[in-house]
């Protein structure tokens, strides 16, 4: 159920519902809108009647919730949700452009990169330290050392920091780095980690599962925001059909349909959607021209020399070319790409 507040309500009004439903035994969760707070109502087995709220000072409407996300959903929030890192905005007008290499390799590889894509335009740098490999025999990432040279790289540059958890034992590491938390597609239902990331209230990006629906994702991000963190960002990245040419099939009608149902911030990876190198601008452009909020795109400087994903990832000069071109599609959907650097 969501009791829905009037524009008029005071705090002592959401205050007074929230305690009533805390009395009950459940558990309350506020979500402010421009308009209106709702209050969505968890922990509830069975059905709750509209009645017990419906006299209380400020409240508008108490409604019940017939999608199976609760706090996700356009119900309990009518405008679309803004996530602030660090004063970056991701989910306004302004694109989220994340650009990085697959994986953190060195110092050197990770500030290169680094200082292209900043001059390209990115406000966001990725890297993962702890890598999820297919193969147990593969470069797993550099841990622990990977991500204190993420926080150089940070301090040296001011791009916001956007780095993969791989479990539960390390997050209270990579949450110390991160500016955003990646949560991997193949952990979107490791539901322990879910809980986890919720407990914080540092911004996830929270990817789809290779083969998750869009009321999967939804539902992973359900875990996340029922444990209290709003700062959710989803990613499409691609899911697995029948079709072999590409790494995986990027379901870019996934960003209009989550934007009907939720009002959560929706950005789109293109690298691990097409898996070459090749088609990264023209799924990034779709991408945009779809209504993503931003892009995370593998960016390297010497791509057949990297230890995960090269065959995806852009030469630092193609990844400036592409956001010029982001920026011109962006203009067409009222988006913007911000300021470029000089
Ligand atoms: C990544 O971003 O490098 C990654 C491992 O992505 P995914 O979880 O989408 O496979
Ligand atoms: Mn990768």
């Amino acid at each position: 159920m969501l009791i829905l507040m009037k524009s008029e309500a005071t705090k002592e009004d959401i205050l007074r519902v929230c305690q009533k439903i805390e009395t009950m035994g459940y558990r309350a969760h506020e979500i402010p809108g421009a308009q209106r707070t709702a209050i969505g109502i968890t922990g509830n087995q069975g059905k709750i009647d509209p009645e017990t709220f419906a006299t209380m000072s400020g409240v508008e409407q108490a409604i019940p919730v017939t999608k199976p996300y609760k706090l996700a959903g356009r119900d309990a929030r009518r405008e679309n949700s803004e996530v602030s890192v660090g004063g970056e905005i991701v989910g306004g007008r302004e694109l989220a452009i994340i650009a990085g290499p697959c994986s953190v390799e060195s110092w050197d590889q990770l500030i290169t990169t680094a200082r292209a894509v900043k001059d390209a335009g990115a406000k966001f740098l990725r890297g993962g330290a702890f890598k999820p490999r297919t193969s147990p025999y593969t470069f797993q990432g550099m841990k622990e050392e990977g991500l204190v040279l993420l926080r150089e790289a940070r301090s040296e540059t001011g791009l916001k920091i956007v780095t993969e958890v791989k479990d539960v034992l390390t997050l209270s590491a990579v949450s110390q780095v991160a500016d955003v938390i990646q949560v991997g597609a193949r952990n979107m239902s490791n539901f322990s980690l879910l809980e986890a990331v919720g407990e914080l209230r540092t911004p996830v990006l929270l990817k789809r599962g290779i083969s998750a629906t869009i009321e999967e994702l939804l539902m992973a991000a359900e875990y996340i925001l029922a444990k209290g963190n709003l700062n959710v960002i989803l990613c499409e990245r691609g899911i697995r059909t029948f079709e072999p040419a590409t790494r995986n099939t990027l379901d870019l009608s996934a960003v209009p349909v989550v934007k009907k149902l939720s009002h959560l911030p929706i950005i789109v990876d293109p690298s691990h959607g097409i898996g070459m190198w090749e088609g990264v601008t023209a799924m990034s452009l779709a991408a945009v021209a779809a209504g993503a909020d931003g892009i995370m795109v593998e960016v390297h400087p010497n791509p057949p020399e990297a230890l995960s994903d090269g065959y995806q990832s852009l030469k630092p000069e193609r990844f400036k070319d592409l956001v010029e071109k982001v920026r011109r599609v962006a203009e067409v959907v009222d988006r913007s790409v911000g300021a470029e650097v000089a």
